[in-house]
């Protein structure tokens, strides 16, 4: 199957978990930078190093590396038929960055998805994965920030990826099966 798609939402709408369900269900790999960068943190690469307190703080790490590490992934042979991209892109240079990969493999994308939360309820759930997960990025300051620069930066970007009719957007209240199904039946044709 083929499907190029982006999964956009605020940190604790659940696009994480999404990504990775809808992955499993359209046989394609969920791509997480942040899981990229956290792995390079941990295995004390030197672009973990360079991240990790950029990361720490919730700020972006710069496009230069970030882009490059998509380019490079997007080249393996997993991502050939396809892919969902989560946590990328995050600002309007990476959206360039992303198209120009693309086109350089003659493909495009197929579906820009955006989960949708409200504010409480994403801080109640940020909240509850800082107690789980112990991320050290789950700070109540970098929180905020991390929520600052996606209002600030990379929500506007879907209504560019709107007027280019890409953008399906859904709710992302409700159990996860449930949010499941309803990415799958508003993706509908597009993917396949
Ligand atoms: P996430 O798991 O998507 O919340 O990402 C965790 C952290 O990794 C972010 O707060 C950033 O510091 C960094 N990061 C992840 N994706 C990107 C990106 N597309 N551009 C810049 N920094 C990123």
């Amino acid at each position: 199957m083929s499907a190029r798609l982006v999964i956009m939402g605020p940190q604790g709408s659940g696009k994480g978990t999404q990504a990775a369900l809808l992955a499993t269900r359209l046989g394609v790999p969920a791509i997480s930078t942040g899981d990229i960068f956290r792995a390079n943190v941990k295995g004390g690469t030197d672009l973990g190093n360079q991240a990790k307190a950029i990361m720490d703080a919730g700020d972006l790490v710069p496009d230069e590396i970030t882009n490059a590490m998509v380019r490079d992934r997007l080249a393996e042979p997993d991502a050939a038929e396809g892919f969902i991209l989560d946590g990328y892109p995050r600002n309007a240079a990476q959206v360039e960055a992303l198209d120009g990969v693309l086109a350089g493999h003659g493909v495009g994308l197929d579906a820009v998805l955006e989960l949708t939360a409200d504010r409480d309820e994403l801080l109640a759930r940020l909240g509850r994965r800082a107690a789980l997960e112990g991320r050290t990025d789950d700070t109540a300051e970098a929180i905020e920030r991390r929520l600052a620069i996606y209002e600030q930066q990379t929500a506007p970007l879907t209504a560019g990826y709107a007027a280019r009719g890409l953008l399906v957007t859904v709710d992302g209240i409700g159990q996860v099966d449930e949010v499941t199904e309803r990415l799958v039946a508003a993706l509908g044709a597009r993917v396949g």
